[in-house]
């Protein structure tokens, strides 16, 4: 089988996965601004990321995957507030409530779509520290400089030994005669250089102290620090939504190579963006919808609401690196074509017959594997799971059957494929709210066991302990009841 082919943005070109540490895999992925409720197409970004995940441990990997929380420093464009400091002004709270409050919602959507956590979640302000040693060192390097309290990177300077744009394919010379800036309005040299460290205006809520000013710490560098904290000066996978591969990702790799003389990472991937009506979909322009309103069908452009496993199949149809257009239809297509595969799954079990098909399930693993490994090309798997429900449906109609090994190896793949990696939910599968309500109705049942063999404190013990959950039992004539305050 043809080994595993990740495209690199940094070559333009599908190199073969070579993993630094042998059967370990290091990958760091930039995380949410947490400043408003992710949209699909920020969460579409970061499954993307979670399919690779999966299939790298499906593969047998290590996997330390690093997904952060920027909880401060993300600049709001064209001013020098950070996002998070502004809503927080605008809302009168406090920057970690707006920060909390954001974390929370995150993390409940990636729930609801089934992601898997990542091995380390680290935030920026829990960084400081490491932040501003790195500008130390950046600083005694020659590369950075201060103004006034705060500090920048020199790109002018970095670009006389490096290449500033090597991932974006720029070149300064050219951004510098596309820069527009008047003289004098910049306290920076040039106006490509961007801020390690801002001082604080007066007003500005979040702030720490360092040896240049009452500040706080930029945005670029708080992902070089925690990248390289957790995975080691050179690690094996980057990844991010394509929007910030310039100039988020570009300045990564100058401030690492400005520390450590490395280039920090083997891998760039950028995930492609998620439109709706045709535009990129995004918090500031309002061109946005929120997964919520997809469960629940609130959402005035869409026709009915859609699980959150009909969105995930939906958006794994189409490559990582391809746009993705957002609309009713499309999602409803998306959602017969994920019934459709649900049923053909249900049917597998039966097929128990004399007759054998033809259907020759080793060539078609294969197939599906060959897709994974050409750079995680989850619409051509779809494609061989959709032809896998074919010969499903031809089994089942004609009563034909696999040899049991056949068989035995069809269904493991088909739950490794469609379950482990592609991270989908059988429809109808049971939730967690569910769970809980029969094991109250188990303990229900032991307790009037429990009754019945008159063993009073076992009885007593079930209610009270339950009771202390919050879970109050009501015996009536129709039997024990339960509700939850
Ligand atoms: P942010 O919270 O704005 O820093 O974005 C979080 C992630 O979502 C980043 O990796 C972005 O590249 C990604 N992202 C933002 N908008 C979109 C979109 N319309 N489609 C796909 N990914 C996006
Ligand atoms: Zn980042």
């Amino acid at each position: 089988m043809a080994p595993l082919k990740i495209y690199n943005s940094l070559s333009n070109t599908k190199e073969v996965f070579k993993p630094i540490h042998k059967d370990s895999v290091g990958m760091y992925v930039c995380g949410p601004t947490v400043y408003s409720n992710v949209h699909l197409g920020n969460v579409r970004t970061f499954m993307s990321f979670d399919m690779i995940f999966r299939y790298f441990k499906h593969l047998g990997y290590k996997v330390r995957y690093v997904r952060n929380i920027t909880d401060a420093g993300h600049l709001e464009d064209d001013s020098t507030e950070d996002k998070i400091s502004k809503k927080a002004r605008l809302e009168k709270l406090e920057p970690m409530e707006i920060v909390q409050q954001y974390t929370v919602d995150f993390h409940n959507i990636l729930e609801k779509f089934n992601f898997l956590t990542p091995n380390i979640e680290p935030t920026a302000t829990g960084h400081i520290v490491e932040q501003i040693e790195a500008i130390k060192t950046i600083i005694d390097k020659g590369l950075g400089y201060e103004v006034n309290g705060s500090v920048y990177f020199d790109v002018v300077k970095y670009n006389k030994d490096k290449h500033y744009g090597i991932l974006s394919g720029r070149n300064i010379e050219d951004m510098i005669t596309n820069t527009r800036e008047l003289d004098g309005q910049s306290e920076k040299k040039n106006p490509q250089d961007f801020a390690l460290w801002k001082k604080a205006s007066p007003q500005h809520i979040m702030r720490w102290p360092s040896p240049w000013s009452d500040g706080f710490p930029g945005w670029h560098l708080e992902c070089t620090v925690m990248s390289t904290k957790y995975l080691g000066e050179q690690f094996d996978i980057h990844g991010g939504g394509m929007d910030l591969k310039f100039p988020h990702h570009e300045c990564e790799i100058a401030q690492a190579e400005a520390c450590n003389n490395l280039a920090p990472v083997n891998y760039w991937m950028h995930a492609n963006m998620l439109t709706l009506n045709g535009k990129k979909m995004s918090k500031s322009t309002g061109n946005n919808i929120l997964p919520n309103e997809i469960f629940d069908g609130s959402n005035a452009l869409l026709k009915k609401a859609f699980t959150p496993s009909a969105v995930r199949f939906f958006c794994m149809q189409a490559h990582y690196r391809s746009i993705l257009d957002l609309s009713s239809d499309a999602l409803e297509a998306s959602e017969k074509g994920f019934n459709r595969l649900m049923e053909a799954i249900a049917l597998i079990p039966e097929l128990k017959s004399a007759k054998m098909s033809t259907f020759d399930v080793s060539a078609w693993k294969d197939k599906c594997y060959s897709a994974l490994n050409d750079d995680f090309n989850t619409p051509i798997l779809i494609a061989q799971l959709f032809e896998a429900v074919k010969q499903i449906n031809l089994m089942s109609e004609s009563k034909a059957s696999l040899t049991q090994t056949d068989l035995d190896n069809f269904i493991k793949a088909i739950h490794a494929f469609v379950f482990d990696i592609l991270g989908l939910e059988k429809a109808g599968s049971i939730s967690q709210t569910q769970v809980l309500e029969d094991v109250v109705h188990m303990l229900i049942k032991m307790r009037n066991q429990a009754r019945t063999d008159k063993n009073w404190a076992l009885s007593d013990q079930i209610r009270d302990e339950l009771a202390g959950y919050g879970v109050q039992l009501k015996d009536g004539k129709e039997g024990t009841t339960f509700s939850v305050n």
